[in-house]
């Protein structure tokens, strides 16, 4: 891909079979023309941050390369979340997919349907974390992301032992 711009993005959910919804978001992902990914971050099964009382999640991250400018992106992985069947019945809360795209490279901007980088990362253990495995040394106000990830209470926060399948099968 000519001109592509490299993105982060998180990937979780706790309804269902989440790493068959990551797995399936991902390969839509890698499927469209103008999106490839990169790498994708081991699965964490991360506590419920927000709304408390709900299911464990589980937490990825990938990194991809992409031609389309960051609204598009969006637009395409809020596709992958409705195709997912999420639906948004509360913030924070229970859902089958849920992909926000954390940083993108080039872009600093403040916007109610995007802002980039992510406003919440830096109190997110589980993003820090799994990003810390793919993307150590991308900066974020000044640190990198490795340093952030060291520094942020990660109670409970679970490493499982492998990428999600579909990354697995495709390396
Ligand atoms: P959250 O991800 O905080 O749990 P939602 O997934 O329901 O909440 O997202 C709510 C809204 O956040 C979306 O409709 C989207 O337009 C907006 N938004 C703002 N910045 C971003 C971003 N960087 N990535 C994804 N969504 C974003
Ligand atoms: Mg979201």
């Amino acid at each position: 891909m000519n001109d592509a711009s490299r993105a982060w993005l998180g990937l979780g959910g706790n309804i269902g079979d989440v790493e068959k919804a990551m797995a399936a978001a991902l390969q839509r992902l890698d499927d469209d023309a103008s999106i490839q990914v990169i790498q994708v971050s081991p699965v964490y099964k991360t506590p419920p941050w927000g709304v408390e009382d709900q299911p464990w999640f589980l937490n990825c991250c990938a990194e991809i390369a992409t031609t389309l400018p960051p609204e598009h992106l969006l637009d395409v992985c809020q596709a992958a979340e409705r195709a997912g069947k999420r639906e948004r019945i509360q913030r924070w809360g229970p859902r089958t997919i849920d992909i926000d795209i954390l940083v993108f490279e080039g872009i600093e901007q403040e916007e109610q349907r995007l802002t980039l980088p992510h406003p919440r990362i830096c109190e997110r253990a589980f993003v820090l974390v799994p990003l810390a495995d793919i993307a150590p040394q991308v900066v974020l106000n000044g640190s990198t992301i490795a340093q952030l990830a060291s520094e942020c209470d990660q109670p409970g926060l679970e490493k499982t032992t492998a990428a999600t399948h579909w990354w697995q099968a495709k390396g």
